[in-house]
């Protein structure tokens, strides 16, 4: 990096609303490059403000015209409205920058707003690289100023529910007329969920997955005091007249006071904190023993010379406890 593109430079033009500045960021935390230590480290007292909503669900059921319609909602509050980023995940698309995201047409209505940023991220590295790196995008939007993180997830795989679960509050969506909307949405996404959205709803079989889904959540055992998820239906193409997205953003709301009058939030940002150390911990074992003479001592233990945990004690005693 030249002096012009330090981290804390980049940063500074980022919160001033240079969006190239802000995009170049974003690409370092994409391409997993050893800078971000730095800037992670430059913006922590930058943080904690913003506001995290994930979306995740089905491919198809409509989480880009939901959020394109959020994003509307949110910014023509009465107060001026929120800044808003919306983060576009794709975990399974070696496809990156902007080009997943930045060519729906849905989302140009919000292209000449300068208080709208939209980005998507593919994954570049290893597998689960952009569970890594989805908490450090989100940091970085978060330390350039904006209110509000839409992140949507595309695909009901682990790693998209990994991701949908960094945000505050979790929209999962199902939609009518996809197969089996609710067996779809099964994959470890139902006990994420903060709300549910079913979109479509000028679909005729819509009923049927509202009450489907209310069947489940009544059967779901839950805690006392704990949150109750809504549904609420939603018609996000243009032209509906009740499009159910007013009901999801006071819907919305209050899943947030509820997170931030119960100390919840708090709860779960901790628990996130938590999983992140330990995911860059086992992430520096794995790099620190692929380093090691692991292979040694592994043919060693398959010809039985060595026992599995003599073999452990000695990495850890070379690899872990010392540096
Ligand atoms: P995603 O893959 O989950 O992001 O889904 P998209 O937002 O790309 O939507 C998939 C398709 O469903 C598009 O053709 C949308 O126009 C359409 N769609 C989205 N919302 C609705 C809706 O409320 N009703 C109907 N009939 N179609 C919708």
């Amino acid at each position: 990096m030249t002096e012009s593109t330090q981290p804390a430079a980049e940063l500074d033009r980022a919160r001033a609303g240079d969006t190239r500045s802000l995009a170049r960021l974003l690409s370092l935390v994409e391409n997993e490059s050893p800078q971000v230590r730095i800037v992670v480290k430059d913006l922590m007292q930058n943080t904690g403000t913003a506001r995290v909503i994930g979306l995740t669900g089905a491919p198809g059921v409509g989480k880009s015209t939901v959020t394109g319609a959020l994003v509307g909602a949110f910014r023509s509050l009465e107060d001026g409205g929120y800044r808003v980023a919306v983060l576009a995940v794709d975990p399974s698309s070696p496809f990156t920058g902007g080009a997943l995201l930045g060519d729906r047409i849905r989302m140009q209505a919000h292209a000449t707003d300068d208080h709208v940023f939209i980005r998507s991220m593919a994954n570049r590295g290893q597998l689960g690289g952009l569970a890594a790196a989805t908490p450090q995008a989100i940091r970085v939007l978060d330390a350039a100023g904006f209110d509000l993180i839409l992140v949507e997830t595309v695909g009901v795989g682990q790693d998209e529910v990994d991701i949908a679960s960094l945000a505050d509050s979790v929209i999962v969506l199902v939609a009518p007329g996809m197969g089996d909307a609710i067996q779809a949405a099964k994959a470890g996404i139902l006990e994420v969920a903060d709300l549910f959205v079913v979109n479509k709803a000028d679909k005729p079989d819509s009923h049927q997955v509202v009450r489907d889904l209310r069947g489940m959540i009544a059967l779901a055992e839950r805690k006392e005091g704990s949150w109750k998820p809504p549904i609420v239906s939603t018609v996000a193409v243009n032209g509906a007249r009740d499009d159910g997205i007013a009901e999801l953003v006071t819907r919305l709301d209050a899943h947030w006071s509820w997170l931030n009058s119960t100390g919840e939030l708090q709860r779960r940002r901790h628990a996130r904190a938590r999983e992140e150390i330990t995911a860059l911990i086992f992430a520096a074992l794995r790099h620190r023993l692929a380093a090691s003479n692991v292979d040694e001592l592994a043919g060693r233990v398959a010809d039985g010379t060595l026992n599995p945990f003599d073999a452990a004690e000695e990495l850890i005693a070379e690899h872990v406890t010392s540096r």
